[in-house]
């Protein structure tokens, strides 16, 4: 393939000045010394920012800095997009929803390995270089652990030399930022884009066009066979915009692709009775809207008509970008599935199933069969909650009158595979209604994870229990009929970003400690193991522990007000605020704790810092209440002065990737206390890992594996196990036993109840504690008692200073398995095939 506009940026458009316009002649810009970085940075700053440095905003600063990092990244983009284009590779496109990548500046920096370089140029611009980074805002592309481990991936597939795509949304409006108001959440517009976005550039030559609406027409043509013909009634266009994704310390650089619609133009006077002017105009908001705005996750009502439109418009757009790479390798369409993996992250793209079908089959005349078979070689499936209510459904009413040619394709899959169940168990009706792509249990409706099941060749879970009790369950029928299309892949996450990037202090002890290859070979961190006891190591171990901690309470300080002891022990749950998993468990043991301590002011207890951090979705009512709950707690806590020097809760609003680099660094103490069976893995329990904090948890998700790599030891274990939780619930659970049975659960409840939290309200709590005592859903009261307990023993390991470093360390040591190149490692071997491609920077 030739030079095309397929990734590879264009240096010389006039639309895209990358600032190489302006250079004619050398290697311009690709200097990575400090020198060529300033004299690049002042350039950019003049001719893409229009300021002289005498006027320039810190905000100008920072663009003049990312333009000129991105543009030592270009060579690399260009290099590795031609040649994937140009040699017989597979390339891994990863579908997703939602790509919380976070910001970018300081992370291209590591990969480039220019950091000290960037940072001495701008010290001698007279710049402080970590306000500069401060200055970037952060793409809220996602809601939390699936986009983010949707980025870790991206950055992991660069790193191991992987040709790969990312292909996602545009979103105008990202995840809404949190703040705290009268100790509620208050929602405000994410307005990412405002200052414009450096890393992004628009291809608008690469862009399709995707149909909504209207009906379906059949005709036959000249060899006889069905040709479906859908006359849409409305036509969106998609139009990619790049953003470059660096490997660390190799050349590949792979893009990340995410669509933005737009109208398209004279299509609406052409199609719409002339005249219709303000239809026309009123069909391009609806366009215009389409990537407007991420939806929050755990909303109560879903089944909104945007979102479906929203994931068939990325999914559509993202394909025909497929087919249009084969066509410009001059690969036949029959050759798909050689050339392309395509990765389902979660049911969100899973209309990719029926839309990679219709391509083929409507589009480019492949017969059924043939299609099929593409299709589901080419389609893999990531299955990611079993929480029943999160699995994706669409009322039929709904599909057909958005998607009306996708519905009948999804009926023919279904006939075709319900003859197959058939066949397979004669005569299992129940079996084949459990299947079914459609549920025909009152209002019918699609059920997408069976789509995505029927149409991949792979179906995994996200770390080894979840994976298990997804055969067990949502997914049983369909793992006794294809047992070898089910896989485990355990998440990870990337140590660029939450090692060396947040925690540079601990990067450069264990550079000194077990050299330098850690970064890229985490088992290398096992040489840490025989410096756990070493007095002298421990030293440095737990300063650059209070470091971190110091920086986090400046954060905490400008944040909230409060003033928090570094000293103390930093106990911290950070993630979506839902009530499996049980921030709420935590605010109960606090009360608790305060109540202790109320009664008996003498009780010797180390100071503990209790760090909340998450956003709820704004339409979860239970959710937000937590949240008020954890506020009402800290106001009532850090103002009593008779524990006020012992104890102290924290609410730091607006937990993001950009929050969180300050924030796990600093953790001695992990929270991930979910109700066992209903975390599917987690990925921040591996963050605090990996900076050394020991966790306190359930039986549950990857908890599972950090407890097996660190050692029963060094964890600390509570609550019921998912088994236990389920023969509860068999047994049939009363939560107001457990109430009744423990005299200071009764109390924290009443507490609670009687407004101690709330102003005195009495009716604010009413919902959560009702809740609590009737259904508890999610067993918190039954695992109250040993969650206590399990506190205890925290309390008295923190008094041991040397063993608690001891267990510190070795979490880092044993972290090795949750680094994200380790489950795309698995990825590529078990699931696509694919292995790493080395790119050479061809001589200019
Ligand atoms: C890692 C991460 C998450 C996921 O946290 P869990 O504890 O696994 O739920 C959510 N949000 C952000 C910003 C993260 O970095």
């Amino acid at each position: 393939m030739t030079a095309d506009s397929t990734a590879a940026p264009s240096t010389d458009s006039g639309t895209n000045a990358t600032a190489s316009t302006f250079h004619s002649a050398g290697p311009a810009r690709s200097g990575m010394d400090a020198d060529a970085l300033q004299r690049d940075i002042v350039d950019n700053l003049i001719c893409l920012q229009a300021r002289y440095p005498a006027i320039a905003t810190p905000h100008d600063w920072y663009m003049a800095l990312a333009y000129s990092v991105r543009d030592r990244m270009l060579e690399r983009w260009v290099a590795t997009v031609q040649t994937h284009a140009a040699r017989e590779v597979r390339l891994a496109c990863y579908l997703s929803a939602e790509f919380l990548i976070g910001p970018q500046l300081g992370n291209n920096l590591v990969s480039l390995g220019i950091e000290a370089n960037a940072r001495a140029a701008m010290q001698a611009l007279g710049q402080d270089f970590d306000s500069i980074l401060a200055q970037e805002e952060e793409p809220g592309l996602g809601n939390g652990g699936l986009g983010r481990l949707a980025a870790c991936y991206l950055d992991s597939l660069a790193a191991l030399e992987i040709p790969a795509i990312g292909y996602g949304i545009r979103y105008e409006f990202g995840i809404f930022d949190q703040e705290i108001r009268d100790a509620w959440q208050v929602e405000v517009t994410d307005k990412w884009l405002q200052m414009g976005n450096p890393w992004e550039i628009v291809r608008p030559d690469v862009a399709f066009y995707v149909a909504f609406g209207g009906h379906t027409e059949s005709t036959t043509d000249a060899q006889g066979r069905l040709q479906v013909r859908w006359v849409a009634a409305n036509k969106v266009k998609g139009v990619a915009y790049d953003i470059p994704v660096a490997g660390f310390h190799v050349n590949t650089c792979n893009t990340l692709r995410l669509w933005k619609s737009e109208a398209v133009e004279s299509f609406d006077l052409q199609d719409f009775n002339a005249g219709d002017y303000y239809q026309a105009v009123q069909d391009k908001v609806i366009s215009e809207t389409l990537s407007k705005v991420l939806y929050p996750n755990d909303e109560p009502e879903a089944g909104k008509r945007l979102r479906l439109a929203q994931q068939y418009f990325f999914v559509s757009c993202s394909l025909q970008d497929m087919l249009r790479l084969l066509d410009l390798k001059g690969e036949p369409t029959e050759r798909f599935a050689d050339m392309f993996a395509a990765q389902l992250n979660d049911t969100h793209p899973s209309i990719a199933v029926a839309e990679l079908m219709r391509l083929l089959v409507d589009e480019r005349q492949v017969p059924w069969d043939e299609a099929w078979d593409i299709t589901r070689r080419s389609l893999a499936y990531t299955n990611h909650t079993l929480l029943p209510e999160a699995l994706e459904t669409w009322g039929l009413p709904l599909f057909r009158n958005l998607l009306p040619r996708l519905l009948e394709i999804i009926y023919e899959i279904n006939r075709r595979f319900i003859d197959e169940v058939r066949q397979r168990y004669g005569g299992d009706e129940a079996r084949v209604a459990r299947m079914s792509l459609i549920d025909e249990r009152g209002d019918k409706r699609v059920r997408m994870a069976h789509l995505a099941t029927v149409g991949s060749h792979a179906v995994n879970g996200v770390a080894a229990l979840h994976s298990a009790l997804l055969k067990q369950t949502v997914m049983r029928d369909f793992a006794e009929m294809w047992p070898e299309r089910f896989f485990n892949v355990t998440n990870g996450v990337t140590p660029r970003r939450f090692m060396l990037l947040c925690n540079p202090q601990l990067a450069r002890l264990l550079d000194e400690t077990v050299g330098k290859d850690w970064i890229t070979d985490p088992t290398q961190l096992r040489g840490l193991e025989a410096h756990a006891d070493d007095a002298a190591f421990q030293e440095r171990w737990r300063r650059v522990k209070l470091s971190n901690k110091e920086a986090l309470t400046a954060r905490i300080h400008s944040a909230t007000g409060i003033v928090v002891d570094p000293g103390a022990l930093f106990d911290i749950q950070v993630k979506r605020i839902h009530e499996y998993k049980r921030q709420h468990l935590n605010a109960l043991f606090i009360i608790g704790l305060y109540q202790r301590l109320r009664n008996n002011p003498q009780l010797t207890l180390a100071p503990r810092c209790f760090v909340f951090g998450g956003k709820a979705a704004p339409g979860y009512a239970m959710a937000k209440l937590i949240i008020r709950l954890i506020n009402g707690v800290a106001e009532v806590v850090n103002n009593d002065p008779l524990v006020s020097d012992r104890l102290k809760v924290v609410f730091f609003p607006d937990f993001n990737v950009k929050n969180a680099h300050f924030i796990y660094p600093a953790a001695d103490l992990s929270e991930q206390i979910s109700t066992a069976g209903k975390e599917a893995s987690g990925t921040g329990n591996m963050k605090f890992m990996m900076n050394g904090a020991l966790t306190i948890g359930t039986l549950d998700g990857a908890n599972v594996e950090i407890r097996e790599q660190v050692g029963e030891e060094n964890f600390f274990l509570f609550g019921l196990s998912a088994d236990q939780v389920e023969q509860v619930k068999r047994d049939g659970y009363r939560p107001a036993d457990y109430a009744n049975g423990n005299a200071e659960l009764r109390e924290v409840l009443k507490l609670i109840a009687d407004g101690q939290f709330s102003r005195g309200d009495r009716e604010m709590f009413r919902p959560l504690v009702e809740s609590l005592l009737q259904f508890d859903p999610f067993l918190v009261l039954a695992d109250y008692a040993d969650y206590v307990a399990c506190q205890e023993r925290v309390s008295a390991a923190w008094q041991d200073v040397r063993h608690w470093t001891h267990m510190s360390i070795l979490n880092t040591a044993r972290a090795g398995k949750f680094s994200s190149d380790r489950a795309i490692s698995e990825y590529c071997s078990q699931i696509w095939n694919i292995r790493p491609v080395r790119i050479d920077l061809e001589q200019r």
